[in-house]
């Protein structure tokens, strides 16, 4: 008798149930374990060309993964590979972030908006604390469960699988979440771009909006500078050695309070040390949860009573139709890739990840790909008015006379041929 396919009988334990949905890497399922009774939701990964299967760094980070055990993270349960896919099996979750943003019937109290991004912090705390980072913050990677517990997911993933579709395999981060030193295409990056993109969901939490909504990577740094005014090098020393840095012209930052007018003080104090643009001056995950915001009134709501959407309300269930949408950006666009980073301003932190990686892969965004044309502007449009005049760049003319010998190169060749054909 042929002895039974070791996986086949681990799949065998799930009870598959409907679709959840299809995400970046695959197709969700609900499922039950037949061997707990537990609700599970189980990610099937394709493994496409990749028919050696999952390689060996994977592996030691799915276990890594499993091993991240909290009450603020989603639990990984179980990992095995059958018929060519990898499956993930996750504890199952109702709802998640975005859909309770994206609710126009859910009032979100102070209190409630405290408790969200608290637990936000914490799971991230969690992951910080273990030297890894998530790479991938946004709402719809907050799942939330029954007893309003909210969770980070797809943690880590983005380092294991990286983007199935190799057109955004350069990009790092969803782009409305991406850091600024991301933008300028750093390759030495730390746990700061996990606060940042944590500040932008707390800023999407008080507006019910997507904050800085770029439609490119250099837009994406037209409306940070909008928002917050254009770095100088006081308050970033670093910014003018970033790869892909350029210069802008100088706009001063408008008041916190303009952009978030119902904001406590302890809030915009938070929110700017958050969003601060020097990622070694950045206040850490650690550093925010102590802020005086979290101890004063109001008390973050308890989970088991904030409001969210009714079960199995989520985003793809929302029609468009019942009300102002808050639009995220197409799913791939917003995806990120498989890289190694070296942790910035952490060099524990670095040398840790380093030892298991053995190499550093970059962190390349639009701008490093030049694919994108070079700013010609700072973009005020996250303030619903036209400004006055549109700074334009002070290096363009720089551009025009380096291209200036490569268009005389090229008339000469072509003059050549045309020569060479008569
Ligand atoms: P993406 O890659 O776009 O972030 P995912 O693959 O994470 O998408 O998820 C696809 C769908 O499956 C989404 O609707 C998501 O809410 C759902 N889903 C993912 N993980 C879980 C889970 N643990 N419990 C319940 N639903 C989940």
């Amino acid at each position: 008798m042929t002895e039974m396919d070791p996986s086949k009988k681990v799949a065998d334990r799930y009870l598959k149930r409907e679709v959840l949905g299809e995400g970046t890497y695959g197709v969700v399922y609900k499922a039950i374990d037949t061997k707990t009774g537990q609700t599970v939701a189980i990610k099937k990964i394709r493994l496409g060309k990749q028919k050696e299967g999952v390689n060996f760094t994977a592996l030691r980070e799915i276990k890594l993964l499993k091993e991240l055990k909290d009450p603020n993270i989603i639990e990984l349960i179980d990992a095995f590979p059958h018929k060519g896919n990898l499956h993930l099996v996750f504890e199952f979750m109702e709802t998640d972030l975005e859909a309770v943003i994206r609710d126009r019937n859910i009032f979100l109290s102070p209190a409630d908006i405290k408790s969200y991004i608290q637990m936000t912090l914490k799971g991230l705390a969690f992951c910080h604390k273990k030297w890894v980072l998530h790479r991938d913050m946004k709402p719809n990677n907050l799942l939330i469960g029954p007893n309003g517990q909210l969770k980070l997911a797809d943690f880590g993933l983005a380092r294991v699988f990286g983007s199935p579709d190799r057109k955004f395999t350069h990009q790092v981060f969803a782009r409305w979440y991406r850091a600024p030193e991301l933008l300028f295409g750093t390759k030495q990056y730390g746990a700061g771009v996990d606060v940042w993109a944590a500040a932008c969901i707390f800023a999407e939490l008080l507006l019910r909006r997507p904050f800085l909504q770029g439609t490119s990577d250099i837009d994406q740094l037209g409306k940070i500078f909008a928002a917050f005014g254009t770095p100088t090098s006081s308050q970033w020393p670093d910014m003018v050695y970033l790869p892909d840095y350029v210069e802008y012209q100088f706009v001063p930052a408008p008041p916190l309070r303009s952009l978030f007018p119902m904001a406590s003080d302890d809030t915009l104090d938070l929110l700017s040390k958050m969003f601060t643009y020097d990622p070694k001056a950045r206040i850490s995950v650690q550093q925010a949860l102590e802020h005086r915001y979290f101890s004063s009134a109001p008390l973050p709501t308890d989970p088991a009573k904030l409001p969210r959407p009714t079960p199995k309300s989520r985003v793809s269930d929302i029609n468009p139709q019942d009300g102002p949408t808050v639009l995220s950006p197409p799913r791939k666009s917003r995806r990120v890739m498989p890289d190694r980073e070296r942790f910035e301003g952490n060099s524990n932190l670095a040398e840790k990840i380093n030892e298991c990686d053995g190499e550093v892969r970059q962190a390349v965004g639009d701008v490093a790909g030049k694919k994108e044309h070079v700013p010609t502007s700072v973009d005020f449009s996250i303030f619903g008015s036209k400004p006055l005049s549109r700074p334009t760049i002070n290096r363009l003319w720089v551009y025009w006379v380096n291209l200036f010998p490569h268009v005389m190169i090229f008339f000469y060749f072509l003059r050549e041929c045309h020569l060479a054909c008569v």
